[in-house]
This record gives C-alpha cells, structure tokens and sequence, in this order.
C-alpha cells in the first residue's frame, strides 16, 4: 500500500515512520511512504503555497494552482492504481477503526495536510474525495493526523503484523460490537507495591481466564 502526504512542511516526518508496526511495513515493502513538499508545486521565485482569503477574515488559505498540481502529478506516477484523495480536517467525518479497515484495503492514499485557516473550497469540491478529521479539536496542521492515520492504517494492511500477533480483541475491533474495549493486560512481577495480579491469570486456566477477560 502506498501512502502519498502532500504537505508545507515535510521535515516534520522525518523520522516519524523509523520505528515500530510502520517501519517493519516499509522494511518489508508492504508499505510505501512518499513525502510531497508542496512548494515543489509552485512556479514563482518565493514558492508561495498561501494567499489571503476573498472575502477578508483571519489567516491565510493553500491555494488551488500548487495541490491541484501535486495531485495529478502524483495520479500520474501512480499508473494502475486509482488514488484516494483525503484531506484531513476537523469538519470532515471523525476517523474510526471501522473507517481504518476500509481504508486499508485501498492501494493507493494521497493524504493533504492543511495548514492555516485550510485549503481553497476549489480543491474541496474537484479533487478531494473523503474529508477525515482525527477528532473534535483543532490542531495547528494535517501533519500530525497524517501520521495518526497512517499509523493506524498500516497495522491493518495483510502481513504488516504477524497473524499470531494480531488481536481481534484490540479495542473497536470486534466487528459484532465497536464500542468492545480491549481487556486489562499485566506482567511480571505477580506482586508489586503490594498490588498483585489477579488469580485467574496465573492459574493457567484458559478458559478461566477467557471468560474473565470476556467479563471485564
Ligand atoms: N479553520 C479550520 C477550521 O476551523 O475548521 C481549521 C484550520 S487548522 C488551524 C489547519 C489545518 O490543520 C487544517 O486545514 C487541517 O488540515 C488540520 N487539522 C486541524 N485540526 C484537525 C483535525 N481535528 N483533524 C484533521 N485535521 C486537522
């Protein structure tokens, strides 16, 4: 699966997909991750990405001309698969793991990273074709929920995590039930600070210990 970020400020994801589910994913070519600096998009000496919006009002706005051009550049290198274009904001529809696993199962994801007061409708109404929102607050820019969303994606793309890894009982995962949280998880020691861990897991029990983690 290829993950395409298109954003002003690509320094922000170095690093960031180095470690852990994502980089075993990269390392063995499951996942592909591209960075897209949007200047590059630009044709003017100063490679200007904003302008101030129509209408007066605070901040300034992402023009149409450079994410148009990112886009269909992108859509170009991409031949057989078909993108799926999503531009993270707080309005859009609020990210669950149920839209994860959809998601997943995409090839190819071109994912615009807002910044300012946001992006030219323009780009909104032709181009885009899912809005996400990491949830009910407003961060400063679409880097960090491009990372989220990614990260959460990876996990699911077949092969990342090993099958005898992978826990269906992880929260919101249970298909016949999404508010299903994950159960209480501890390790050695049996006892510490006088707390100790509960009977049943040290019994050896697994049924026992099926049903009170069923239980909880
Ligand atoms: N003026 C916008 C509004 O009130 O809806 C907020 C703009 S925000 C300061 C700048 C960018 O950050 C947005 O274009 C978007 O890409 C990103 N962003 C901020 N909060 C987000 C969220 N909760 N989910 C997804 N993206 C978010």
């Amino acid at each position: 699966m290829t993950f395409n970020i298109i954003t002003i400020f690509p320094f922000m994801f170095d690093g960031i997909f180095d470690f852990g589910v994502v980089a075993k994913g990269v390392k063995s070519d499951l996942l592909k991750i591209n960075i897209h600096n949007l200047r590059d998009f630009t044709h003017d000496k100063h490679k200007i990405v904003d302008d101030r919006p129509f209408g007066g009002g605070a901040g300034m706005v992402l023009k149409p001309e450079p994410l148009f051009e990112a886009v269909e550049f992108i859509k170009s290198k991409s031949e057989n698969e078909n993108p799926h274009v999503i531009y993270l904001t707080p309005q859009g529809k609020k990210l669950t793991q149920e839209k994860c696993e959809q998601l997943s199962k995409m090839e190819n994801l071109i994912i615009i990273c807002g910044r300012y007061e946001g992006i030219d409708q323009r780009i909104r109404d032709n181009i885009v074709d899912e809005e996400i929102s990491v949830g009910d607050y407003v961060l400063s820019g679409g880097e960090i929920p491009a990372m989220t969303l990614i990260d959460a994606i990876s996990r699911l793309v077949p092969g990342v995590i090993k099958n005898e890894e992978f826990n269906d009982s992880e929260s919101f995962s249970n298909k016949n039930d999404r508010t299903k949280l994950d159960y209480k998880v501890y390790t050695r020691p049996e006892e510490f600070r006088g707390h100790k861990v509960p009977e049943v897991l040290l019994s050896g029990n697994h049924a026992e210990i099926k049903k009170a983690r069923e239980e909880k």
